[in-house]
């Protein structure tokens, strides 16, 4: 089932369901795509209909963070619970390093993606890491062929909002992988050069802000929130009274 925030319809999954819904999608082999939303992503795809295509083209599509959980729940449509993009990554991972599976790194700057492979191999001795490359390339044609030749189970797309979700748009179905994720930052923090929250913080909802206050240039980026929050508020607002 999905839920309607602000115009992207998000899948009502929990972490569990999410990842038995990739294993699927892995085994179906066909170049599914995952997207991973946050507010700032939604705002986005408001403005841009190019991303909002490619959002919505995506096989499944994950509530990132809470902020989006906190939209749905003002928008009077709660959703099951977050499911942030670099944990359901982790948790694939881990099941396909069980399994001997293999992953492909695509995208943050030159030599992330190699520190990235060493740490998830480190923690994942099964996994086989089939082939890496930044994500500041012009023409994508010789990176796809690269990616066809190594033939990964996953590939972690980690290029930005829209450019991760227009690249996994293209070429879905197109690939031989079993299963791409749009996932943002998340190589620099499986690199160790971007530091997660502690535990208690991400518990209590508080991610956005320690983000924030280590990365104090994203504040522009996050202006969008309040108006993201306003707006689900409205919404509601108006959903109540056509009732
Ligand atoms: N990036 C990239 N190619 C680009 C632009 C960005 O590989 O052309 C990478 C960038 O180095 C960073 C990631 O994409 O690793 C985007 O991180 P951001 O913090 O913006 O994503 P978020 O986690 O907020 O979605």
């Amino acid at each position: 089932m999905r839920t309607d925030v602000l115009g992207v319809e998000f899948d009502n999954v929990t972490m569990d369901e999410a990842l038995r819904r990739a294993e699927q999608l892995i085994q179906e082999r066909r170049a599914a795509y995952v997207v991973t939303p946050n507010p700032e992503i939604v705002m986005l795809c408001r403005e841009n209909e190019s991303a909002h295509r490619a959002v919505s083209g995506a096989d499944l599509v994950l509530p990132d963070g809470i902020g989006i959980i906190y939209g749905a729940r003002l928008l009077g449509t709660p959703m099951k619970e977050k499911v942030p993009g670099v944990d359901f990554a982790s948790n694939l991972i881990a099941k396909l390093g069980k399994s001997g599976g293999s992953i492909y790194l695509l995208g943050a700057k030159p030599g992330i993606a190699e520190c990235a492979a060493q740490n998830l191999l480190e923690k994942n001795p099964g996994l086989r890491v089939v082939g890496t490359h930044d994500g500041y390339f012009t023409d994508d044609a010789p990176i796809a062929a690269e990616i066809n030749a190594a033939k990964p189970d996953f590939l972690l797309v980690c290029l930005g909002a829209p450019k991760q979700e227009l690249f996994m748009e293209k070429w879905h179905g197109r690939l031989d992988v079993g299963l791409m994720a749009g996932l943002g930052g998340c190589m620099d923090v499986y690199a160790g050069v971007v530091k997660r929250a502690p535990e208690i913080w991400q518990k209590l909802g508080l991610e956005w802000f320690y983000r924030l206050c280590r990365e104090p240039q994203r504040f522009g980026r996050m202006l969008c929130l309040p108006r993201f929050l306003a707006l689900t508020a409205t919404g509601r607002r108006k959903n109540d009274a056509n009732t």
